[in-house]
């Protein structure tokens, strides 16, 4: 925990029932997060292990659907109000603790809901909710990213299964994943929004091949999926054939919001302030250094104006339904707040923050305890600006509805 309240003073004054839920579900945190999966998680590797995904989601489980926040209680969830998971997630983050499960939890259960027969989500959901199974999203194809339309990976229908043949780039996790959902065209003949189909498909299927890749932090999050004739059955199509783009359009929505991220913000400044508190050989601190301290005044200011912005959005008349270019603006100036303060974190560890670091659990007792990620948590976090609808598009989407350009 941080010297960050986390909830921007005094928003929660006026609220004994939210304070108390706070209290409630901070208490059971910090009793209930296992000290391994803490440790690595404030290292701000996003590279947790399936198994300690998987833990946590199974603890969360047991405390009454806590790990699918948003989800409603017919479907196991806890039926929480917006604001009681807005809560939830900052303290997650306040405490080191994982994220949700941001492919089955944020996105593939909503969608789900929203689109899924019943028997799909009597099927799917329960595994994701109790901490069974990881998904992973097979979107983008090299060519289709931005232009995610563009995709061309083929699914031919033939008879009671569709033969999946192509190949998908950048999958997250499709290394540690049960099953994936993902896009997949099922007809070239009209626009190329039309003809994309929806599909869950188990990545144990025969045909599927994962192709690592590593990425310039030395880890490996993503994968390119290669597909050589994989059998999907029809009862795994999400919604209509060739529709999928509209299913789509909805399950890019929930993530590009989480992508925003100020509470992992807030967590990484608190950090950021107990690094520039060192003293230093000679007595002084960077944080009474001038250059610092102006840099660590300016990264401050633009997190508490996107806190402000985001509680705004969320908790406003229309809530978060009624979000549109809001959605960008927050994905923007999230990133940019994270990729800065992970910036200042890498030039005030200076040389302590070798990229080559020692494996976990090994003592590098010539670094500070925080220095030792500094470096692969900013080049890992490069990625914030790509992902999700890379930023550059964002501000296209702004442009178009905020000054009324095409
Ligand atoms: C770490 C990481 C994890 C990812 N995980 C997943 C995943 O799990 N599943 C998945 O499906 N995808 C995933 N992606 C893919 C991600 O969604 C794409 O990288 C992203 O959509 C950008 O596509 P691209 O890489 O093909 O770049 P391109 O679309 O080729 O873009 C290249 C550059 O051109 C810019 N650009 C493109 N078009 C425009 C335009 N019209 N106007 C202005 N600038 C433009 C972009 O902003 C970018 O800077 C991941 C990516 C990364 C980096």
């Amino acid at each position: 925990m941080t010297d960050i309240d986390g909830y921007g003073g005094s928003w929660l004054e006026a609220r004994p029932d939210l304070r108390s839920f706070r209290d409630e579900v901070r208490g059971f945190i910090r009793s209930h997060l296992p000290e391994d999966i803490r440790r690595l998680v404030a290292a701000e590797s996003m590279e947790l292990p399936r198994d300690y995904f998987l833990r946590w989601q199974k603890i969360l489980y047991q405390q009454g659907g806590w790990g699918c926040p948003n989800w409603p209680e017919k479907y196991g969830g806890p039926g929480w109000s917006f604001e009681q998971q807005f809560i939830f997630e900052r303290e997650l983050a306040l405490a080191d603790a994982p994220r949700l499960l941001s492919f089955g939890v944020t996105m593939l259960g909503p969608t789900l809901i929203e689109y899924g027969t019943e028997a799909q989500k009597a099927r799917f959901l329960p595994p994701i909710l109790k901490g069974e199974v990881l998904w992973c999203q097979g979107f983008s194809e090299p060519n289709a990213g931005s232009d995610l339309a563009s995709l061309k990976t083929r699914a031919e229908l033939k008879g009671d299964h569709y033969v999946i043949n192509g190949t998908k780039i950048w999958t997250t996790e499709a290394n540690i994943a049960d099953w994936m959902f993902g896009l997949f065209r099922t007809d070239s003949s009209g626009k190329k929004q039309q003809g994309i189909t929806f599909l869950l498909l188990d990545m144990k299927s025969p045909g599927i091949s994962i192709r690592p890749i590593r990425t310039f932090d030395g880890g490996h999050e993503v994968n390119q999926v290669f597909f050589d004739n994989v059998k999907v059955p029809v009862a795994q199509r999400l919604g209509e054939e060739h529709k999928g783009w509209g299913i789509a359009k909805y399950l890019l929505s929930l993530e590009r919001f989480g992508i925003a991220e100020v509470s992992r913000s807030l967590q990484t400044l608190g950090r950021l302030k107990s690094i520039l508190r060192r003293q230093r050989a000679d007595g002084s601190s960077l944080m009474s250094d001038p250059g610092f301290g102006t840099r660590l005044a300016a990264a401050e200011i633009k997190l508490r104006a996107l806190e402000a912005m985001e509680r705004r959005v969320l908790f406003g008349p229309g809530g978060p339904e009624s979000m549109g270019a809001e959605a960008s603006i927050l994905k923007v100036m999230g990133t940019e707040v994270q990729q800065g303060l992970l910036e200042l974190q890498l030039d005030a560890v200076a040389l302590g923050a070798a990229p080559d670091l020692p494996a976990e659990g090994q003592d590098a007792p010539h670094l500070p305890p925080e220095a030792r990620y500094a470096a692969r948590a900013f080049f890992n976090m490069r990625k914030t600006s790509i992902y999700g609808g890379s930023n550059e598009i964002q501000r296209n989407i702004l442009t178009k509805s905020v000054l009324g350009l095409e």
